[in-house]
């Protein structure tokens, strides 16, 4: 795809030319404004208003040194980060991510993202991000909460439950907003709803640990049914990664009647024909915090894949559906031609940004059912601003009406992304309905705040 509008040409020049290096901010950038051209081609309103041109550059980037003692005595320095991409429909909301790969375009590409997200979800949230380089693999419960608190000591003065509230992505789970909570809490000395994915003791939500997982396959299920008359039952999926999302990717999936097959972790992937078990993956991952590989050893007739390329490997195995939950550009060109030519019928991002451009357009092209991320894994902020809302009216809500709730969500959101597609002309085009859709209710929110 190219562009044919001008000045949303020249405004990806400049773009490139004032974020030069960072490529993967400037990968999301190119395929959302790609993608809104139509747009931009009738509304000359949101062009004179400067929305598109201040909807690429974030109200604010913070960077900071996070300064720990590791356990054998020793200081080190890690680098922190959070971006305030966008409030003009709520306070900035999106999680923190600790990974050593993480860095200012990593950073910048998941906010600009968020806030579409975000918009989708019909939630008033804007949209955020942050993380550090720290790598909390290997490291003890020790080491992990001292990271936590120096993180949190700088990052308090910028956040609040008005104003910015972040939650886990990879990396940061329940221990990890424990530990930051704790020092928020400390340093602020007010209990606030000011992190989602928080315990249940204090605030979080049922169903948030489920949410983005369950939320993909709602998402899937009902662009099986709209798109194909079909749904997950006796279908073949692949999953990658085995975090937080990819484990109750399984779960929903499996409880759709689908059978999981493969699952991986940044070292390597298991097949098992059989179908996965998962409560073996559950009994690795969330409780031993063990590698994926271990799997084999346990479950008679599954094999372990050694991958050094992330685990791209796993998108050679044959499948219906593919939902890649690991992490940005697993699914490169190659990686997609193979997959629709084993006949994949649908995918659906759980992890952001799955697909490299490439890919995502080989996909759209193919014709293929093909779910982005920002409407696809929705799920997990949108559960997060459940949490703030009971947070606010100081009430839990029982598991069932929240999943409800969630349901409800990504169901409209498919629609909504749909219709959209639908509406400009192609109807397949899934990417498309989804930056368009998510950018309408923003671009309205700016043009009526005034120059800010
Ligand atoms: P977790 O940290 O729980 O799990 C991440 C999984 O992906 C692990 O299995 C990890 O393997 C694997 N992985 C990470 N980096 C790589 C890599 N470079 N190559 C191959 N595998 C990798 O994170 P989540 O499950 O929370 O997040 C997964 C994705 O979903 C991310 O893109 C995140 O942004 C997105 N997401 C998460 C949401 C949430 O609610 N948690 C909400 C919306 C999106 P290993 O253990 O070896 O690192």
């Amino acid at each position: 795809m190219e562009f044919t509008n001008a000045y949303l040409k020249d405004l990806f020049e400049r773009v490139s030319k004032r974020n030069a290096g960072e490529k993967e901010f400037l990968q999301a950038v190119e395929e959302v404004l790609l993608s809104l051209q139509p747009v931009a081609d009738k509304r000359q309103d949101l062009v004179d208003a400067g929305v598109f041109e201040r909807f690429v550059e974030p109200e604010r980037f913070v960077i900071f040194r996070v300064p720990w003692i590791n356990d054998k005595g020793q200081l080190v320095v890690n680098r922190g980060f959070r971006v305030q991409f966008n409030s003009a429909i709520g306070p900035y909301k999106g999680g923190i991510r600790f990974h050593p790969s993480v860095n200012q375009s990593v950073i910048k590409f998941l906010g600009f993202e968020q806030c579409l997200k975000n918009s989708l979800t019909t939630l008033p949230m804007g949209g955020g991000k942050g993380g550090s380089d720290f790598d909390p693999k290997g490291k003890s419960d020790r080491e992990i909460m001292a990271f936590c608190q120096s993180f949190m000591t700088e990052l308090f003065r910028h956040i609040g439950a008005d104003t910015d509230v972040p939650a886990g992505d990879i990396g940061v789970g329940g221990r990890e907003i424990g530990f930051m909570f704790g020092q928020y809490k400390r340093l602020a000395n007010e209990y606030t709803g000011v992190l989602t994915g928080k315990g249940l003791s204090y605030g979080g939500s049922l169903a948030r640990t489920q949410a983005t997982g369950y939320g993909l396959c709602y998402f899937t299920q009902e662009m099986l049914k709209t798109m194909a008359n079909t749904s997950f039952a006796g279908k073949t999926v692949v999953i990658s990664g085995s975090g937080n999302v990819a484990i109750y990717a399984c779960e929903k999936a499996q409880s759709f009647g689908a059978k999981v097959v493969a699952m991986s972790d940044s070292n390597g992937y298991i097949y098992d024909k059989d179908g996965i078990d998962l409560a073996i993956v559950k009994q690795i991952k969330e409780v031993e915090r063990g590698r994926i590989k271990e799997y084999a050893d346990r479950k008679k007739g599954a094999i372990y894949t050694e991958d050094k390329d992330g685990s791209k490997g796993i998108w050679s195995i044959k499948c219906d559906i593919a939902l890649p939950c690991a992490t940005q550009n697993e699914i490169n060109l190659e990686s997609a031609k193979l997959l629709v030519k084993n006949g994949v019928m649908a995918v659906a991002e759980g992890s952001n940004m799955s697909s490299t451009n490439e890919a995502g357009q080989f996909f759209v092209e193919s014709k293929i059912m093909y779910g982005p991320a920002k409407a696809a894994n929705a799920g997990g902020v949108a559960t997060s601003g459940l949490e703030m809302s009971q947070n606010s009216i100081r009430l839990s809500w029982a598991f069932e009406e929240v999943d409800q709730k969630l349901k409800g969500i990504m169901e409209g959101i498919f629609h909504k992304i749909h219709d959209t597609a639908v509406e400009y002309g192609q109807p397949t085009n899934l990417v498309m309905g989804a930056n368009i859709a998510g950018f309408k209710k923003i671009a309205d929110a700016m043009k009526a705040q005034g120059c800010c």
